[in-house]
């Protein structure tokens, strides 16, 4: 097809071209992701059963398969306009590297002081905390970007924040901490003894350096036993993709705009929520038979959920005090090796991605971390841009894909995801620098201990 319009270099939608709308993704499924279950019934968990944990609006929104279009609360689009829209960018550079006759894209989320997507959903979810007239929430963070981005939230809502953060990053990141605290949340190193969960771990394993999954089942037990509280968390569920879909939703609007049209859109998967939000829009063409795109998911070849996990119920945390969400999962006991790429380290997926996988929609791959450092490298000396570990997964499987284009001849349009900046991630481009990095793939063995570890559900 040819170009309507001259594309500019970066393409910034204007103020009155900006999404007003998420788009909710599940109304277009024609098989919904499955309801999460209460663990102690296996019962389809109720929304007032949620609602002692979540906001009543996140509920909602959670159990809500049908309402195609939420409008953006104002007070929501207000902030996003602080650093939305976030650029969408043709890598020009890197294409010239490459010396591939495929046309690059990337939709650029670092550009806030969280630096990364994250805060799209921690700024809507603060701001329904707030309407509720709640004190405060709590929640976990591992690397530290969730946990940077609900500060940030919460002190423009003057929301109190408390943040569980997994204590081996608490002590290896004191920077993203300081972040935290600068924005006045509190932030404790998980496993704790403010906790009887936490206290338990410590028990049975001290000297611990905690993981996500407990650092989830500490931060819910405090939202659950203090008044005006509720738990939020930074992926995984249905309601994050849907914040999240402004992604893609603004995506589009831009594509669409100077009639480009992705072949292939790649985004990095840990929970899940910004592929399915950049994702979204061009899915539901998909699944109302309008358009074809392929979608593809990268993961660490350390943390595989998709391509080596199963399809059944789990546990999202340790201390199983979660409701159950039925995904691809590694097992909610599988601890995956200490990968740089933090927010990928989920051992499960979200329920959406993981139905629409499981369909045939998309595809998944993993790839491994001295690669991903590599693809990093190579696209931070091209395109100036210093990408987190995470973003980069998407990055290798979009220079991949590129090649490929070069071999076969193929005008491939590639759209990826690059969720975010990686300045705190510096340790790791050292390791890397260093040649201190491996590779580390689990065996059969270690994944089935995780896969014997499923609850029995039926
Ligand atoms: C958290 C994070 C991710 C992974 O989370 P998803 O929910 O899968 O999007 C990816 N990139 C960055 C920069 C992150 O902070």
């Amino acid at each position: 097809m040819k170009d309507t319009k001259a594309i500019p270099y970066k393409i910034y939608l204007e103020e009155k071209e900006l999404p007003t709308t998420w788009y909710n993704v599940r109304a277009d499924m024609k098989n919904k992701p499955a309801p999460l279950l209460n663990p102690g019934t296996l019962q389809p968990m109720k929304a007032e059963e949620l609602a002692g944990v979540f906001c009543d609006e996140l509920v909602k929104q959670e159990l809500d398969n049908d309402t195609r279009y939420y409008p953006i609360p104002q007070e929501i689009v207000d902030f996003y306009k602080m650093y939305r829209p976030s650029p969408l960018v043709r890598a020009y550079c890197l294409e010239k590297k490459l010396g591939t006759p495929a046309k690059i894209y990337y939709k650029f989320e670092g550009n806030n002081t969280s630096g990364s997507h994250k805060l799209n959903s921690a700024i809507a979810q603060a701001y329904y905390a707030k309407q509720q007239g709640l004190k405060g929430v709590t929640t976990e963070t591992g690397a530290g970007q969730w946990g940077t981005a609900l500060s940030m939230a919460c002190s423009y809502f003057g929301l109190d924040c408390k943040v569980y953060m997994v204590k081996v990053s608490y002590e290896q990141k004191p920077f993203r901490r300081e972040v935290m605290r600068t924005y006045g949340a509190s932030v404790v190193p998980s496993p704790s003894n403010t906790t009887n969960v936490g206290r338990a771990i410590l028990e049975q394993f001290p000297g611990t350096t905690g993981s996500l999954g407990c650092a989830i089942s500490e931060a819910v037990e405090v939202a659950v036993s203090n008044p005006g509280y509720r738990y939020v968390l930074g992926s995984v569920l249905n309601q994050v993709l849907l914040h999240q879909s402004v992604i893609g939703v603004e995506t589009k609007i831009a594509m669409d705009k100077y009639g480009i049209v992705p072949d292939i859109i790649i985004g990095c998967a840990g929970g899940g929520s910004n592929l399915g939000g950049l994702i979204a829009p061009f899915m539901g063409e998909k699944l109302r038979g309008e358009k074809d795109y392929r979608f593809i998911a990268v993961e660490p070849a350390s943390c595989p959920s998709f391509t080596r996990g199963k399809f059944a119920y789990d546990f999202c945390d340790t201390g199983k005090v979660c409701p159950m969400a039925k995904m691809y999962t590694l097992g909610s006991g599988f601890i995956p090796a200490p990968n740089h790429a933090g927010g990928l380290r989920y051992h499960g997926m979200s329920s959406i991605l993981s139905q629409l996988y499981h369909d045939g929609y998309m595809e998944a791959r993993s790839v491994e971390q001295t690669s991903v450092f590599k693809a990093a490298e190579e696209f931070a000396r091209v395109e100036g841009i210093l990408p987190a570990p995470e973003s980069a997964h998407a990055i290798r499987a979009a220079i991949d894909e590129a090649l490929k284009c070069k071999e076969t001849g193929e005008e491939k349009t590639i759209l990826f995801g690059l969720t975010g900046t990686g300045y705190f991630d510096m340790v790791a481009y050292e390791k890397f620098h260093d040649g201190l990095m491996s590779d580390y793939i689990p065996s059969d063995e270690e994944l089935q201990k995780g896969f014997d570890g499923l609850p029995k559900v039926d």
